[in-house]
Formats: structure tokens, C-alpha cells, sequence
């Protein structure tokens, strides 16, 4: 069976066979609306990304599993960066005619994987035809107590600025997967090619710093560490001073990319699709960090200082100032 036998109800009714749904008094997939009652004292954490063909992804790198756990995954990141505990979410797709029916498939089965992972419940969405390529929207609901939420705007002078994770990989990969680097190493081409295709998000530990009251500022890196911080530097009036030779890179990426390349430095800081976590603490919070860190089995490392300069400053090892080549993508 293709999609025009299908229908747009009877894919709707495939979805919702798919997926757990909430429970009574709650209503998911259905009706005109969902009905989703939040945690007594919470407040709602809402975010929407949209992924389109030939902008944020091709279908010719690969399987519509890994892009449907990709496209929970960009969410969950952003709940992530909150602090916030992810509950439901809505899928809206956009798709080309003749588009098969497998594929769809395939992009549910990644879809459902990603949000059982999560504990999040799929609550309704919309579905239609697209005149050009396949478009992917979720929408992501999630809870926390208010004073626990984390802004982008509560830096201060004199916090260490701290990642999650490795930086790079998903950027490298993805340089990859374009053919424009060498594969020199099978084994950590699959890992860094994976981490671009498949990125994890991290939501245990996001959640795990705001329940302690431990950061001061956070947001997820997606559009590279130098333009995310910058984010939490306009935001929070303030400035930073990055030392990149204390950006963790994963062994993988090490051995693929040329330490002594210019290329080397824009991959790690400036690539982006990282969806690692970037924040901000005061320093007697350091040990409670990395305890954390242990629990969520990441690893978690200062690059920096706030500052009062109202500048993002990057130092190479050498001691040298590092100028991203390109400011990142630009839709428009
Ligand atoms: P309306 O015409 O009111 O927009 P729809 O017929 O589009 O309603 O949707 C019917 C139900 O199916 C709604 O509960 C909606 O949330 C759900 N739905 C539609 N498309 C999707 C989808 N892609 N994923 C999940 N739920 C969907
Ligand atoms: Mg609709």
C-alpha cells in the first residue's frame, strides 16, 4: 500500500496505533484538541523546531529512522537546556506525494524509539502534502517548578562557563557525509557520522543542574559553542573569555581531524549540531558539577570565564585569538 491509498486519516490512525497515547482524563490524537493537565506547581516548557529537506537535512544520508529520533531529538535538547522535564509532543509532517510509505514508516519507528527513550507522549499534530521536499515540525511540551527554570540571561562575571559532552563530532560528520573530509578511520568516521545523524540529547543531566540549583545560565549548542554563548552573553549583559585548548573533543574526532588545521577550531566551536549543553556556574559549584556529571554518565569540563566585557573572546592555545571563518548558517 502507498500513501494515496493510505490517506491522510488512515495515516493518522497508523500514527496514533503507534504511539502511546495520555490517559483519561487527558486526550491525545483524536479530537480537535489535546487536553494535558501539567504537574500540580509546574509550569509549562514549550519549544518547536522544524526540519526541512535540503535545509537541515538530505534524505540521501541515510536511514528516516535516525532523522525521526533527530527531530525529537532538537527538542528534548531545548527542554534539556531549561531544566525542564519533557512530558508530550506534537508532530506535524509535511509530505511529497508518492513519498513511500516505508520511509514514513522508518521515520515513526525512530520517532517512537526517541520518545519512549524519553517518557514523552505523542498528543496530536497535523499532516499534509508538501510541493517540495519533506518537512518534519515537532512541538515539545515539558514541566518544571518556575524558580527551578534556567534562562539564557542569569550569567554574572566571574562564573566558569562549562559544556557537556565533546564538541565537533556532529559538525565533522557532517563534512563527512558531504564528502568533503577524508576517511582515514572507519570506526570513528561510523561515531562522528552517527553523532551528527543521531545526536543525543541531555536531558538527565539539564534536569539534574536545575533541580540542585547549581547554574546560573544554560542553552543547548546548536548553532556552535562561540554563537550559543553568545547568546548567553547578550542576554545576561555580560562577556566571556574561552580557553579552546579546554575544549573537550572525543578521541574520534581527534584522529580525523588536523590539530594543526584552521579548520580544526571552526569545526569544535563554531560547526554546530552539537546539542551538547553550555552553562554557566559560580566556582564553588564545581565539585556538585561534575558529580552530576558522573551520575549522567557525560563528561562535563570549564572553557571559560564570564567577564564583564561584553565581548565572547576565544584564545587559541598559543595564546593567539581565534576568528570563526564563517558566522555560522544563514536561512535568508
Ligand atoms: P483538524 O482538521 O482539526 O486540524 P486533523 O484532522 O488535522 O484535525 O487531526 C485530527 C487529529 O489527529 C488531531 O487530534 C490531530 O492532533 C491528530 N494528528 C494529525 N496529524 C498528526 C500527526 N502527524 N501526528 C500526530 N497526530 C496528528
Ligand atoms: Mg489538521
Amino acid at each position: 500500500m502507498g500513501l494515496a491509498e493510505l490517506g491522510e486519516f488512515g495515516l493518522i490512525d497508523r500514527i496514533r496505533a503507534r504511539f502511546p497515547q495520555p490517559a483519561p482524563p487527558e486526550l491525545g490524537i483524536g479530537d480537535d484538541a489535546a487536553l494535558l493537565s501539567p504537574s500540580p506547581g509546574m509550569q509549562l516548557v514549550v519549544s518547536t523546531d522544524l526540519l526541512a529537506e535540503g535545509v537541515h537535512f538530505e534524505r540521501s544520508f541515510g536511514q528516516l529512522r535516525l532523522l525521526g529520533r533527530k527531530s525529537l531529538a532538537v527538542n528534548l535538547s531545548d527542554l534539556a537546556a531549561m531544566g525542564a522535564r519533557p512530558r508530550w509532543f506534537f508532530l506535524s509532517l509535511a509530505i511529497p506525494a508518492g513519498f513511500p510509505l516505508e520511509e514514513i514508516e522508518a521515520l515513526l519507528d525512530g520517532l517512537a524509539e526517541q520518545a519512549a527513550e524519553h517518557g514523552v507522549l505523542l498528543a496530536g499534530g497535523d499532516t499534509c502534502g508538501s510541493r517540495s521536499g519533506l518537512v518534519i515540525s515537532v512541538t515539545i511540551m515539558g514541566e518544571q517548578r518556575p524558580e527551578l527554570l534556567l534562562r539564557r540571561s542569569g550569567a554574572r562575571p566571574g562564573d566558569e562557563i562549562w559544556v557537556s559532552g565533546t564538541l565537533g563530532d556532529s559538525a565533522l560528520g557532517l563534512q563527512l557525509l558531504q564528502g568533503n573530509v577524508e576517511k582515514k578511520d572507519a570506526a570513528a568516521t561510523e561515531y562522528v557520522v552517527g553523532r551528527h545523524l543521531d545526536p543525543t540529547p541531555r536531558c538527565s543531566f539539564g534536569l539534574a543542574l536545575a533541580e540542585a540549583g547549581l547554574v546560573s545560565a544554560m542553552i543547548d549548542i546548536s548553532d556552535g559553542l562561540l554563537a550559543d554563548l553568545g547568546h548567553i552573553c547578550e542576554q545576561s549583559g555580560c562577556g566571556a573569555e574561552l580557553q579552546l585548548g579546554q575544549v573537550p573533543c572525543s578521541a574520534q574526532f581527534a584522529a580525523l581531524a588536523d590539530a594543526t588545521a584552521p579548520a580544526f577550531w571552526q569545526l569544535m566551536v563554531a560547526g554546530g549540531e552539537d546539542y551538547e549543553l553550555c552553562f554557566t556556574a559560580a566556582a564553588e559549584h564545581r565539585a556538585a558539577i561534575l558529580e552530576r556529571a558522573k551520575t549522567a554518565g557525560i563528561p562535563a569540563t570549564v572553557v571559560g570565564k564570564v567577564t564583564d566585557s561584553g565581548r565572547v573572546v576565544a584564545h587559541l592555545p598559543d595564546g593567539s585569538i581565534f576568528q570563526p571563518s564563517t558566522a555560522g548558517y544563514t536561512h535568508f
